[in-house]
């Protein structure tokens, strides 16, 4: 299925950065109309994925992030959050709530969070070139007002 509409954009892993792409993702996704509580579904899970890629990715440099929104005509929203960074070794271990490489600021229940929060979550990462985490969220599609 093709998207009706698609987002993409890169920024610098500033933190300043995490607030500005969960509101560019709310602000697009927007469009299709979701629920209060769906959108703030998207935006903690964007939120998540965006931290990790500022935190965990590029732990003592800035290094490019993109951000991908595709919003489909059966309600489907799929984010994908892309960095170049250092990658995960292990990703099944890493998405295991409580996990952290992060030590003590860090609670490791960033994936489960968004696991939780989307439909579905998928990684693909290479140590030393990067990861990528995309998500999926179905949203009701509510009957649109008649003019
Ligand atoms: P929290 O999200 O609760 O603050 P956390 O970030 O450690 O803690 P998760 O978001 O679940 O927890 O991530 C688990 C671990 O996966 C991280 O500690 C880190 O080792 C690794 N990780 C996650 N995202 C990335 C990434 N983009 N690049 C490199 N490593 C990552
Ligand atoms: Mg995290």
């Amino acid at each position: 299925m093709k998207p009706i509409n698609e987002l993409r954009m890169t920024f610098p892993s500033r933190s300043a950065n995490e607030a500005f792409a969960r509101a560019a993702v709310a602000a697009f996704a927007a469009q299709l109309d979701p629920a209060v509580d769906e959108l703030a579904d998207l935006r903690t899970a964007v939120s998540e994925a965006v931290t990790n890629a500022i935190v965990h990715a590029y732990p003592d440099e800035l290094g490019p992030v993109t951000l991908t929104v595709q919003l489909y005509e059966n309600g489907r929203i799929t984010l994908r959050v892309r960095d170049k960074g250092r990658g995960i070794e292990n990703v099944e271990k890493a998405m295991e709530p409580l996990f952290t490489t992060g030590g003590e600021e860090r609670s490791g229940l960033g994936f489960s969070v968004m696991q939780s929060f989307t439909d579905r979550v998928r990684v693909r990462s290479t140590p030393g070139k990067g990861t990528t985490v995309t998500m999926d969220k179905y949203i009701a599609l509510r009957a649109k007002a008649r003019p």
